[in-house]
């Protein structure tokens, strides 16, 4: 299967999924979306309202702001893949139970391996945990990180920047360095031995970043 295939086929297993029981209440789920070349995936915490109205991730105000941060840094909506942790909507946007990331995460996992991109720019914290377990989001936001033949950026969430005024000039920073870090991250992996894609699709697990 080709990435694009590979990306179609979890979207279509993550809309009847019945892995946990946010299926119960959701009504659209939300696999993710973007090209499945992308260097750079965005990976928020899971879908709220308007996500799962639509079944598309970061449509609400969050999704706007994101936009702009996006724009400010050069690039489009389309030049990157934006998803979550947690592909249904916890009810009352609640937080994520642990067996509900638990059962979630294969489909992330696999994502990542058929996408192979140069940067993880991490939403929130159940996002960052999962890259950098016990990692303090005052401390690490906007640094990149090596972690195997990828680079992590946990940002602050837009929607925690949107509700917290003072946390805004930090966010844009962190992004506007984005060009600058995706260079980085292009010529470091260049240098690198490159790791054959067939390997990466028949080891997701091995791949999945530590
Ligand atoms: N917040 C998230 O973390 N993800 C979305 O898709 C929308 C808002
Ligand atoms: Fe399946 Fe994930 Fe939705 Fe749970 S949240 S039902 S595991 S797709």
């Amino acid at each position: 299967m080709t990435p694009e295939e590979t990306l179609k086929q979890i979207a279509s297993e993550v809309a009847v999924c019945q892995k946990c029981t946010l299926h119960h209440s959701r009504k659209n789920a939300v696999p993710g979306e973007g090209p499945a070349n992308a260097e750079i995936m965005l990976i928020g915490e899971g879908p709220g309202f308007y996500e799962n109205e639509q079944g598309r991730p970061f449509v609400g105000a969050a999704g706007q702001f994101l936009d702009e941060l996006l724009a400010q840094a050069g690039l489009r909506r389309s030049d990157v893949w934006i998803g979550n942790v947690i592909k249904c909507r916890p009810p009352g946007n609640r937080d994520p139970l642990p067996e509900e990331l638990a059962a979630c995460e294969e489909y992330l996992e696999r994502q990542i391996a058929a996408i192979n991109p140069k940067i993880i720019i991490t939403l929130g914290r159940y996002s960052m945990s999962k890259f950098l377990p016990g990692a303090k989001i005052s401390a690490v936001h906007g640094q990149m990180r090596r972690a195997g033949e990828r680079f992590i950026i946990a940002m602050f969430h837009p929607a925690a920047a949107l509700h917290q005024a003072s946390l805004k000039p930090t966010i844009v920073q962190d992004f506007a360095r984005l060009p600058q870090l995706l260079e980085q991250a292009r010529a470091a992996l260049a240098r690198s031995v490159p790791t054959p894609r067939l390997e990466a699709k028949e080891a997701p697990k091995q791949l999945s970043l530590f």
